[in-house]
């Protein structure tokens, strides 16, 4: 069954597109699209491919096989075009240091024949109040910032972002993720890279999984979670006193698929379906009488675990 996402249009197109370095197999034939107005996760640990991927749709590397379109143009035969259409935050960037952040932007804006004015960005990122601020005096969070005021001056359809909260700090990589969300609600289709499975929660539409140069799965991130998660938990915190667990368990062992107690002595039930899960979290409550209970939603970790047997850390390593 085809849903009004399906038919959404392509902005990227990717056909078995592979890219090798003499014996090292990057990007091993990945195939997918991105849509219109979206955010668009490629998820995976280092060394997964997901930069070379990229960068091959920024024209910045050449495919060793296959093919990909930008925005309806080839990456191998019209990498100018696609360059003036795309904006590209990556990791690390050149600006001028000593410059303040509004000449930064400013001097990318000159690039441009058509584009943005540069107050805009500014308001549309909250940097107006450090506009006149040296980039070198800037803190991580807003340094990042600026790179991608420097990409949106030149209006793009399409924004690449490698890694956007790699390095920053909890409440530097929410304001991020905010401000990145906003742009795809206003139209902008944004494509990353990350190895934050939270990332991808908060914000991307729609996710592949790339693992050893090959895509494990891609769908909408709620599709993964449902098909890869596995099993939504309940969870009733032990009191120490195994006897007054006996009513509990008896309501979770009549509702849950499999029920098992941890070393802590926390009763766990399994539940593949949401609804049962929260009426029965519900009758728990009532029963337990102030005894803390938790519902635990399956995430992206749970479906990397499933895919890859583990997860990415906090350095996008994996064992
Ligand atoms: P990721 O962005 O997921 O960390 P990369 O795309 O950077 O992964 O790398 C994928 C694989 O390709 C890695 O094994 C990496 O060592 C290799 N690789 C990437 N760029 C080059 C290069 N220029 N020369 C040789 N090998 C490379």
């Amino acid at each position: 069954m085809s849903t009004p996402q399906d038919q959404a249009e392509k902005v990227i197109e990717v056909m078995d597109l592979r890219k090798t370095y003499g014996e090292t197999v990057a990007v091993d034939g990945v195939t997918f699209d991105i849509r219109a107005e979206e955010v668009f996760a490629l998820v995976g640990p280092n060394g997964a491919g997901k930069t070379t991927t990229v960068e091959m749709l920024e024209c910045l590397r050449t495919p060793t096989a296959g093919s990909a379109t930008v925005l309806g143009q080839n990456v191998t035969t019209d990498a100018r075009s696609i360059k003036a259409d795309i904006g590209v935050v990556p990791q690390s960037f050149h600006t001028f240091d000593r410059l303040s952040v509004r000449e930064n932007v400013a001097l990318i804006r000159r690039l441009y024949d058509d584009g943005l004015a540069v107050e805009t960005v500014l308001e549309e990122l909250d940097l107006t109040e450090w506009a006149e601020t040296p980039f070198q005096s800037l803190s991580g969070g807003l340094q990042r910032r600026t790179g991608m005021a420097m990409a949106l001056v030149s209006d793009p359809a399409v924004l690449f972002l490698d890694e956007p909260t790699t390095g920053l700090d909890p409440d530097a990589r929410r304001t991020t993720w905010e401000q990145i969300r906003g742009l795809a609600d206003r139209g902008t289709t944004v494509v990353l890279t990350t190895h934050y499975m939270e990332e991808v929660e908060r914000l991307a539409d729609r996710a592949a999984l790339l693992l050893d140069g090959t895509i494990e799965a891609i769908d909408t991130v709620p599709n993964l979670i449902e098909r890869y998660g596995g099993a939504i938990k309940v969870v009733v915190k032990s009191t120490g006193e195994p006897a007054e667990d006996e009513v509990i368990e008896t309501i979770l062992e009549d509702a849950a698929s499999e029920v098992y107690r941890t070393d802590t002595g926390d009763l766990v039930g399994h539940f593949e379906d949401r609804d049962h899960a929260q009426e029965t979290y519900s009758r728990l409550q009532e029963a337990g009488e102030g005894r803390a209970i938790d519902l635990i939603s399956a995430g992206m970790e749970d479906v990397f675990l499933q895919l890859a047997g583990a997860t990415p850390d906090a350095g996008g390593e994996i064992e």
